[in-house]
């Protein structure tokens, strides 16, 4: 599938998605990260589909979240350097190193401490799907 380039439309927040489009979304997140071998992660509305769920790579595994939602943030933040699959520049954006998270899907609704590199990949993809791009974020953050 096409990954979608268009600012207005990556600018949308997302909907949550229903139950009955959990497997359908998951089985097109899942393949579509698979043969974008270059990816960390891929958000639903970067294939065109404004729902809140995205995949991301985390140890050597592909995990789908699905309406996903950052519950507590500690430590230290850092300035990092990113990029997306949607825009062709790096941007330097504003992470927090440790994150707990929760979902309808992977998680069942328990929580999920994410450290580090997963943790910066789940708040890139989390910023997607409420419509926040890394060019967005680091205007937002005060560097670009
Ligand atoms: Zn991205």
């Amino acid at each position: 599938m096409k990954i979608i380039k268009n600012k207005k439309f990556l600018a949308k927040p997302c909907e949550p998605v229903p139950k009955e489009k959990f497997d359908w979304i998951r089985g097109i997140l899942h393949r579509e990260l698979l043969i974008k071998t270059n990816a960390v992660g891929i958000a639903a509305n970067q294939l065109g589909i404004p729902y809140r769920a995205f995949a991301m790579r985390y140890e050597k595994r592909i995990l789908v979240f699905i309406n996903p939602k950052i519950t507590d943030r500690w430590g230290d933040e850092l300035f990092l350097k990113e990029k997306c699959l949607s825009l062709k520049k790096q941007y330097k954006v504003k992470r927090c190193m440790y994150i707990r998270v929760t979902d309808d899907y992977h998680t069942k609704g328990h929580t999920m401490a994410l450290t580090n590199y997963a943790a910066q990949v789940f708040q890139h993809e989390t910023d997607h799907i409420d419509g926040i791009t890394i060019q967005t974020r680091s205007e937002l953050d005060g560097k670009s």
